[in-house]
């Protein structure tokens, strides 16, 4: 179990999705439950976490 960043509930691993939080030019791994998601997306200091199969998500950086 781990603690959603934004709600801080407690969640399974499998569900959280990991994001990158950017405070002061540093890039921190933080858990975000499918509840908070559309609240971080919407946030220009998180980003998703890209995945090696898929093309690049983040273009507008
Ligand atoms: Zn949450």
């Amino acid at each position: 179990m781990l603690k959603c960043h934004f709600c801080s509930k407690m969640y399974p691993e499998a569900i959280l999705k990991n994001m990158v939080q950017i405070i002061d030019n540093k890039a921190y791994i933080i858990w975000i439950c499918p509840g908070c998601l559309p609240i971080v997306n919407n946030n220009p200091n998180y980003y998703q976490v890209s995945e090696p199969k898929s093309s690049p998500k983040i273009n507008n950086i």
